[in-house]
């Protein structure tokens, strides 16, 4: 048995009657919690929960919308895999290049440099781990619908409306950002690796900053993270990047939680703005997305899990990523 699994029980039973929720914010964190069934192991009053840590499941409809507009109005975009099945309210990304839409799939953002595709737009996901290479393509003058995300203000809207007591936060965000920014949140956290066992060491760790009542950040992953973070990332973020008012699925507009491109010129959401005005999102009623990216239910809550709702055939964006989204995720381990 895990060392620290020991001293969780301990901890734990130390704590009684009292229910302790912690919540995870990192895709990566959440596949190998359900790989390894951390949640199963815990004591019965220690939860684990995810949180909105998946770019794919946390870009807004409205977002999703946008692009497949634009792609349809024949201007020529690029992105990632994931984010073509992503459900709209008119289809997916790749429905729409299935209809003949000009749409193309890349593996990394350096691709966006290449002669073919220096005139699409770029539709720019993740948190700041991804940030500076979209801040790299914009030195070069790509064009970009960014839907990047900043993750404390939407912890902060988690920490004021519900009921989290701690959290494990990304350990790659963290690299970029660095340690000390999370201590703004004010609540018990531990920067984690990837490995199961660095996973069960952070929750011991939480757990016990909570236990003995401690708003500290423990950073458990110092091989990696640094106190300042990436100065050099950060540099470049802000030097092509501002903030502005995101829309996140699951949390709706979250004031400063976005970043988007400063010069407005290679700022597709001002540039094509004419053509994206009055786009009309609607989400399917019965998904159950918005309240699993905030801890209050889990995909198997959700009817539409495993049966109508597939990999194959994603009603919603969590659905979507099986190394980030909770219901791909749960559907890879949970439904063999
Ligand atoms: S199983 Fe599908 S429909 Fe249900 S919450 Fe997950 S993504 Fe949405």
């Amino acid at each position: 048995m895990n060392h620290y699994l020991k001293k969780i029980d301990q901890l734990a039973k130390k704590i009684g009657d009292r229910r302790i929720t912690i919540m995870e914010v990192c895709g990566g964190h959440t596949n190998i919690i359900m790989q390894y069934g951390i949640r199963d192991i815990l004591p019965s009053n220690i939860r684990l929960v995810s949180g909105p840590g998946c770019p794919v499941c946390v870009t807004a409809q409205s977002d999703i919308d946008a692009m497949v507009v634009l792609a349809k109005a024949g201007i020529g975009v690029a992105t990632y895999g994931d984010m073509l099945d992503v459900p709209g309210t008119r289809g997916s990304l790749n429905k729409a290049k299935e209809e003949g839409a000009d749409i193309k799939m890349i593996f990394s953002a350096m691709e966006m440099l290449l002669p073919e595709n220096k005139d699409r737009v770029f539709f720019g996901i993740g948190f700041e781990t991804t940030t500076p290479m979209t801040a790299y393509l914009l030195s070069h003058g790509i064009m970009v619908y960014s839907v990047h995300k900043i993750m404390i203000p939407a912890m902060k809207v988690l920490v004021e409306s519900s009921k989290i007591d701690g959290f494990i936060d990304p350990g790659h965000v963290s690299c970029i950002t660095g340690s000390k920014m999370w201590e703004e949140l004010k609540v018990p956290q531990v920067i984690s690796g990837f490995g199961k066992d660095q996973i069960i060491r952070a929750i011991y760790k939480v757990l016990k900053l909570i236990y003995e009542g401690k708003n500290e950040v423990i950073n458990d992953y110092e091989e990696v993270v640094k106190s300042e973070g990436n100065l050099k990332a950060q540099k470049l973020i802000s030097q092509y990047l501002k903030s502005y008012e995101a829309d996140w699925r699951g949390l709706g507009q979250v004031n400063s939680s976005g970043l988007e491109p400063k010069d407005e010129n290679l700022n597709a959401r001002v540039k094509y703005g004419t053509i994206l005005k009055n786009i009309k999102s609607v989400q399917n009623s019965v998904c159950r997305c918005g309240e699993i990216l905030k801890g209050e239910c889990e995909p198997k809550d959700c009817p539409l899990f495993g049966k109508v709702c597939t990999p194959k055939n994603p009603v919603g964006a969590c659905m979507v990523s099986s190394t980030e989204g909770g219901c791909g995720i749960a559907y890879k381990f949970l439904k063999k």
